[in-house]
């Protein structure tokens, strides 16, 4: 089963490297991340995946969403934001000091903390010793 999982995680890490190559070198984003990661752990003890209100509230759609995301990334569900629309998940591979016991197989969500979206200035975390600066 692992061996499966890792192939899956192989795949979506390809598209979001893909993907990150052309938000850093083709169609650029207004903003860009400096700094260092501090290895806090903050990051990790509320994982917040966006859908749209609707979604959430679909038992069908957050039953299957929740336990393909459980599975695949080892995340445990805490709550769902219906109002605005938020999975919020823990991750079992935080280990005790906060740091990541799962570096080199780190789902994307993990590896595009902070994220860099189009239309929005990135949202840091309180301490983050990341920046998000105009290009
Ligand atoms: S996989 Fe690692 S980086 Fe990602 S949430 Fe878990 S502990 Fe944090
Ligand atoms: S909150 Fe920022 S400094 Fe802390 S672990 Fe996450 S990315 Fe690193």
């Amino acid at each position: 089963m692992i061996i499966i999982k890792r192939a899956i995680i192989c795949f979506i890490l390809l598209d979001n490297w893909l993907h990150n190559i052309l938000k850093k070198y083709i169609l650029k984003t207004r903003y860009k991340i400096t700094g260092k990661c501090r290895m806090c752990g903050n990051c990790c003890k509320e994982i917040l995946l966006c859908a749209t209100p609707a979604q959430c509230r679909n038992i069908l759609f957050s039953t299957v969403a929740t336990k393909w995301i459980e599975w695949i990334f080892d995340f445990t569900l805490l709550k769902i934001d219906t109002k605005e629309g938020y999975f919020v998940f823990s991750c079992k591979k935080q280990l005790p000091d906060g740091t990541c016991g799962n570096y080199f197989w780190r789902p994307s969500v993990c590896r595009n903390f902070p994220l860099v979206d189009y239309f929005k200035e990135p949202v840091l975390l309180p301490g983050c010793g990341f920046k998000a600066e105009l290009r």
